[in-house]
């Protein structure tokens, strides 16, 4: 089963896509985490991604496709997947439709968690996220049993650079932008679904579940 995951940032998208994962047995991949990975570990890669990120701006295309190939090469793949933040521009959707023609093969869903830009703002100034396992919480809607401490691994929790407000809303823009036009994209392939990501966590997932066994 193959799926992406569409939504503004902070939609709670990758919340979802995690436990889709755990349910499914597929790989969850996160092409911010995966950026953030290589930021931690300053790769060469992640220098370039850097002065992207912190912006609140797309790391260019070029760049972010070869990451993701590479990913999708690996064994853990084969049976599918759960995209959370990519493709985020139309060339990026394109390239994967490419990608998986190639091999006779598609993407199954394209779920777009929706939530207004107002919610949006206000959820991510309490998001949390482990600077050390990359986990993620939100003080008021999915807290760790620790303040300030990641339940997985124990690691300190921050108020990442790019989920402070001004940084939100410039992030909102360039979704927006370069994101939302993949909501048509999909749609036309007929393999769109919505669900409505002001819900409950527990809701948002529910529906997800049931468009997947449909
Ligand atoms: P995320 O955690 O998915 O919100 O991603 C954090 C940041 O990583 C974004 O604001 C972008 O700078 C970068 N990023 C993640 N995924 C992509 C992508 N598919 N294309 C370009 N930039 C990305």
């Amino acid at each position: 089963m193959k799926i992406i995951m569409l939504g503004a940032p902070g939609a709670g998208k990758g919340t979802q896509a995690k436990r889709i994962a755990a349910k499914y047995g597929i790989p969850h991949i996160s092409t911010g985490d995966i950026f953030r990975a290589n930021l931690k570990n300053e790769t060469e890669l992640g220098k370039k991604a850097k002065e992207y990120m912190d912006q609140g701006l797309l790391v260019p295309d070029e760049l972010t496709l070869e990451l993701v190939m590479d990913r999708f090469a690996q064994d853990d793949c084969k049976n599918g997947y759960v995209l959370d933040g990519f493709p985020r521009t139309i060339p990026q959707a394109e390239a994967l439709t490419k990608a998986l023609a190639d091999k006779q093969d598609a993407v199954d869903f394209a779920i777009n968690v929706d939530v207004p830009d107002e919610a949006i703002v206000s959820r991510m100034s309490g998001r949390r996220a482990c600077l050390n396992c990359g986990g993620t919480y939100h003080v008021e809607f999915n807290p760790t049993k620790t303040e300030g401490i990641c339940d997985a691994c124990g690691g300190k929790l921050v108020l990442r650079e790019d989920d402070k407000p001004e940084t939100v809303l410039k992030r909102l823009n360039v979704y927006h932008e370069q994101t939302q036009p993949l909501i048509d994209y999909y749609s036309e392939q007929g393999i769109l679904k919505e669900v409505d990501g002001t819900l409950d966590m527990e809701d948002v997932f529910g529906a997800i579940i049931t468009i997947l066994e449909a």
